[in-house]
């Protein structure tokens, strides 16, 4: 049987910060199109840099950067240039090529806690153009112990402004105390829970009890629990104060190739987009961050085999 709980690892980010990437994993490369899942922190900023993430270029893919607490200063080859705070939404759509830079600015809150994600962009948008977005203000539903917030796609009645490519849903769910909520779910979709805070049981589910990692629960911090498809609702218990994010999306057919920053079909995508970025660190394709300090990031060598493309359960083609 295929694992459900699935561990994530650390990686570090640059010197100052060390993620843990939830996504991708050997047994399940993603859930929708969500093809990358970093979560970094809580950590304590106070007296140090925080993010440091020089000018760096991305191919194929939506980042998507949400925030539990402080405060990142993003800036790309569009001109934007924006902060974003807890409960906002920065999209970046790469389409074709785009950089960018993320830094904690100088001064700045003592705590960082976040997520970073990718969605995978299907074959009709990957080669548009790039697009930054935004959203101050989302969509939420809140009971006395509970807040929803739909920060990308739908969940239920609800539905982000952001821009997508596929259908999908991402959405924090916030427990303020011990509780129980329900979630309405599109059963067409498959789902993966991240617990950014606190711990969660999903309740009344035989296949999630015989896991043998998660047997049933709580979920912590620092895994990833897939959810598989076929749900029209899911039950979340908490022992007290949690900060949940929910993933889901209509399963991603298309195989992908994924090396450093860019998401493409082919070994030959992943050639061209690395020298384009080598030849100047921007030109035509990618473009210059300005108003960042630092120097952009040289792409690192690619391995001397072949990049083969992978669907979403691992298999190689
Ligand atoms: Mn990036």
């Amino acid at each position: 049987m295929s694992l459900l709980l699935l561990p994530g690892h650390d990686v570090p980010l640059g010197r100052w910060t060390t993620v843990r990437r939830l996504l991708p994993h050997r047994e399940r490369r993603m859930i929708g199109a969500w093809c990358f899942v970093d979560h970094f922190g809580p950590d304590d900023v106070s007296g140090r840099p925080g993010m440091r993430i020089p000018p760096h270029p991305h191919t194929g893919l939506q980042t998507v950067t949400w925030l539990a607490d402080g405060i990142i200063e993003h800036r790309d080859s569009l001109g934007s240039h924006q902060l974003i705070s807890p409960g906002q939404l920065n999209l970046m759509t790469s389409g074709n090529g785009i950089a960018h830079s993320e830094f904690t600015p100088p001064d700045h809150p003592d705590g960082m806690h976040g997520l970073q994600l990718w969605l995978a962009l299907p074959d009709g948008a990957r080669h548009g153009p790039a697009r930054f977005e935004h959203h101050a203000s989302l969509p939420t539903v809140s009971t006395d112990t509970t807040k929803v917030t739909v920060v990308i796609g739908q969940l239920g009645e609800l539905r982000s402004p952001a821009t997508v490519h596929t259908p999908l849903a991402g959405a924090e769910i916030l427990f303020t105390a011990a509780s129980r909520h329900v979630l309405d779910l599109d059963p067409a979709f498959e789902h993966g829970l991240v617990v950014m805070s606190g711990t969660a049981t999903v309740t009344g589910d035989p296949l999630l009890a015989a896991d043998p990692l998660f047997a049933g629960g709580p979920l912590e911090p620092g895994s990833l629990l897939y959810l598989g498809d076929g749900r029209t609702t899911l039950t979340i218990d908490t022992g007290g104060p949690a900060r949940l994010f929910l993933v889901g999306g209509e399963p991603f057919d298309e195989p992908l190739v994924m090396w450093w920053n860019f998401v493409g079909r082919t070994h030959e995508d992943i050639v061209a987009a690395r020298e384009d970025w080598m030849a100047s660190l921007g030109g035509a394709r990618f473009g210059t961050v300005t108003g960042c300090a630092a120097d952009p990031l040289p792409a690192p060598e690619l391995p001397t085999v072949r990049l083969k493309a992978r669907n979403r359960h691992g298999k190689t083609f």
